[in-house]
């Protein structure tokens, strides 16, 4: 669907480059993540695969055209949703999305549908400064899905959320994986990362630094680990070891003969861990 190869690009004026060499693909009906802290890069990133930007370095192909050589209508095949909501407020929600609905010149789908998708069907008619933040937040969604993309840009589609909308926004975009699209996510948030995207790729100061299944992630660089428990309530002891070799561990093996084990359980490698170990940087 997307092929990248060495893109960079520099902000007028600036005196550095802010993406460095990125080259990735993203399949057919893959949801893809740009995993990184804020300041990595990953909304310029976007920006310039939406074509909102010009005058990059390096290769970029989407639905298998040059980015260069597509117009117009590109803006029929991909959907969009910005980290910022710009609804109009005094608007109802059916209002501004038929506003931007008659911004389209291919198929679209009425306000109803696509509120459907994200379900706020009820609120309709309310205007918009009535809705919450998750609300405002689902409706950005909403506006994204009007033209029907068969590519899907979303840029840090939880920030902001509590865990409820987060979910919600985690099964649209399954949902709409169901149905063929392909997904493009910005986020620092590692849970939706983890939990969302068949890949991800960890972009720490405009360089693309590892790209991989957050499971196989997982797995390459987790250290496995159990804890081990033991010496009761008044000289409580604790220590891990590594899975691997574990029964010719020879103080593991005493701890088991000798003391009174009160708890033992294997560590889960969070991707943040992973992310940290691999870039030497926290997402925060
Ligand atoms: P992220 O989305 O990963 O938080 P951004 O792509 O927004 O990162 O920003 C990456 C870097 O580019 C930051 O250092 C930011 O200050 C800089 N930057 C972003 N937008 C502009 C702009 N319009 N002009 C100049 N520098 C910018
Ligand atoms: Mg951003």
């Amino acid at each position: 669907m997307i092929r990248v190869d060495n893109l960079s690009f520099t902000y007028p004026g600036a005196p550095s480059p802010t993406v460095k060499g990125l080259s990735f693909e993203v399949s057919e009906g893959e949801i893809f993540g740009f995993l990184g802290p804020s300041g990595a890069g990953k909304s310029t990133t976007q920006n310039i695969l939406i074509g909102l930007l010009d005058r990059w370095q390096g290769e970029i192909e989407v639905m298998g055209r040059s980015l260069r050589d597509w117009r117009r209508d590109y803006y029929r095949h991909i959907g969009v949703s910005f980290e910022l909501p710009n609804h109009y407020l005094k608007l109802t929600a059916r209002e501004n999305l038929e506003y931007f609905r008659a911004l389209y010149d291919g198929d679209t789908d009425a306000p109803e549908k696509v509120m459907a998708l994200v379900g706020l069907s009820e609120h309709l008619d309310k205007p918009v400064s009535a809705y919450s933040k998750g609300m405002k937040n689902r409706l950005t969604l909403a506006r994204s899905l009007l033209n029907r993309p068969s590519l899907w840009f979303l840029d840090e589609p939880t920030s902001g959320l509590d865990p409820v909308n987060a979910v919600h926004v985690r099964d649209l975009v399954k949902a709409r994986q169901a149905q063929g699209v392909t997904t493009i996510i910005t986020t620092h948030d590692m849970l939706i990362a983890d939990a969302l995207c068949d890949r991800v790729g960890f972009i720490v100061d405009g360089e693309l630094v590892e790209v991989g299944a957050p499971d196989d992630l997982k797995r390459r660089y987790g250290r496995r680990e159990v804890e081990i428990s033991w010496g009761g309530d008044h000289a409580p002891r604790r220590e891990r070891f590594p899975l691997d070799g574990l029964s010719e561990q020879p103080e593991f093996l005493r701890i088991l003969r000798e003391e009174t084990v009160t708890s033992l359980h294997s560590q889960e490698t969070t991707l943040e861990d992973v992310f940290v170990q691999v870039t030497g940087r926290s997402l925060r």
